[in-house]
């Protein structure tokens, strides 16, 4: 089997864990397929799943010689079906009416079947003529009347609904708190187990995350899910809350009319891809491997379109949680991003374009090396960059410049060892012993030379933040030749 080497690639892997890949053997050759990171689906793990993960992931790291990032994904506010005795025939032209789960069940009615929900508050936030979603969009009805007991609804488009399944408001402004009780305990104790980064479901503004931060403490790093259209109102503050964001095509696609994705997209990945915030997309991006060893065109496609979006990382879902083919599809996707980065710049990406439309995190010291230091790795054909980076902060601001070549990210930092897998362009390096100059050029060096990197010869730039150590960011540049 071809092992990926991820440092000829700079996009990265997020591999969603479920049965289909929770054993060693399975895990382990995800790795050499090219996964860079995990995520642990609070939605649907246990908290000894999650301990598996991170059992995995740390195993696999340390044979690979290379981290494997563990993202911990919290469930949110997300609205639910309650516990029903029988799944329920939802018809189109009916009537339904959901209550507050655990509340007194509303009195029998002719013709009215009565569905429990997991938010109380239904009946707060919705209005007659609001569109209700159930099941990922596939069973569709409107409000006709707010009781005292629940909210009324007609079915507009049937399907068969059973227990747990999610509600969808489009274009509601929900009340629920940002950060449920679960989220809380399952936070905890993904903090506990030491995972890279936690990731929060149906963000609305920039203060649902305040609660989260607080309670990470800057153990891990913040994932914002972009699945609501109140999100998108409000992206510019949500970026500058969370250290990135993932485009939750899945739940997006329900809460917006689904043409309006792509776009949405577009518009995302372009903001993180200029500032040193993660990107990722998810969700069906292979999803035909669920069952098929081979992907649908439009797939490949969909998956290059992200990449070249700008996107730090793709995500598969079902197709590595459950499906039938969790390997194969992280070859399938190692194989599309190896192909779209061997692809010659385009006039859009040339040297000189990335500074259009710049953040102003740009304009700092730290940013203008970064800057100077993309500069002069083309002007050099420099065929890779050494950064030294004590919080990861230097290496991800580095990533922003988009360039090319792989960045050599050396760190004796654990944790930002393991949390840089999934930035663009970023190869992580760990320092054991003592933080020097040298020691760090010399593992630089050693790596290059080790994955045929460069030759003897070659010239390439060193950024770094001297004193290591001190707080504060980069200041200093060196051209050192291989
Ligand atoms: P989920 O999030 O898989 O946790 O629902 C991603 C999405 O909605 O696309
Ligand atoms: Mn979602």
């Amino acid at each position: 089997m071809m092992t990926d080497n991820p440092a000829f690639r700079r996009a990265k892997i997020l591999c969603t864990l479920g049965p289909a890949s929770r054993d060693p053997e399975t895990f382990a050759a995800l790795v050499r397929a090219g996964m860079d990171g995990v995520r642990v689906n609070f939605s649907h793990s246990s908290h000894e799943h999650a301990a598996r993960a991170v059992e995995l992931a740390r195993r696999a790291s340390s044979d690979a010689g290379r981290p494997i990032s563990i993202l911990a994904d919290l469930q949110g506010p997300k609205i639910r079906v309650g516990n029903l005795s029988a799944p329920i025939q939802i018809e189109e032209g009916d009537h339904y009416l959901v209550y507050p789960e655990g509340a007194a069940t509303p009195a029998a009615e002719d013709e009215i079947a009565v569905i429990p929900s997991t938010y109380p508050d239904l009946a707060v936030d919705l209005g007659p003529g609001d569109r209700v979603l159930f099941d990922d969009g596939k069973i569709e009805l409107t409000v006709s009347e707010i009781r005292a007991e629940g909210v009324l609804l007609e079915a507009l488009e049937g399907g068969v609904l059973a227990s747990g399944k999610g509600i969808n408001l489009p274009g509601t402004e929900v009340g629920a708190p940002s950060l449920t009780d679960k989220d809380r305990e399952d936070a905890r104790h993904a903090l506990d187990l030491g995972v890279d980064y936690i990731a929060l479901s149906f963000i609305r503004r920039q203060d649902d995350l305040n609660e989260l931060r607080s309670l990470v403490a800057g153990r891990a790093l913040l994932i914002a899910k972009i699945e609501m259209a109140q999100a998108l109102r409000n992206l510019h503050g949500i970026l500058a809350g969370a250290d990135g964001v993932m485009v939750a095509r899945g739940d997006l696609g329900v809460e917006l009319d689904f043409e309006e994705v792509p776009l949405v997209q577009k518009r995302i990945l372009r903001l993180t891809s200029e500032t040193p915030k993660l990107g990722i997309t998810a969700t069906q991006m292979l999803e035909s491997m669920i069952v098929s060893s081979r992907p649908t065109r439009a797939e490949v496609s969909d998956v290059a379109n992200a990449l070249l979006d700008g996107t730090d990382a793709v995500m598969l879902s079902a197709e590595t949680a459950v499906g039938e083919h969790p390997v194969d599809s992280v070859r399938t996707m190692a194989r599309i991003i190896r192909r779209i980065e061997r692809e010659p710049t385009t006039a859009d990406e040339a040297p000189g374009a990335r500074f259009r439309g710049l953040s102003p995190v740009h304009h700092t010291v730290s940013g203008a090396i970064a800057g100077a230091a993309a500069e002069a790795t083309e002007r050099l054909g420099a065929p890779f960059l050494v950064t030294f980076t004590n919080s990861g902060y230097t290496a991800r601001l580095q990533s922003a410049q988009r360039l090319a070549v792989p960045i050599l990210a050396v760190t004796d930092q654990p944790r930002t060892w393991g949390q840089l897998a999934l930035v663009y362009g970023v190869v992580p390096l760990r320092l054991e012993n003592e933080a020097t100059y040298d020691a760090m050029l010399a593992l630089a060096r050693e790596f290059a030379l080790t994955n045929g990197l460069g030759s003897e010869g070659d010239s390439f730039v060193v950024t770094a933040g001297v004193p290591f150590h001190e707080p504060g960011t980069t200041n200093y540049m060196r051209i050192e030749t291989l």
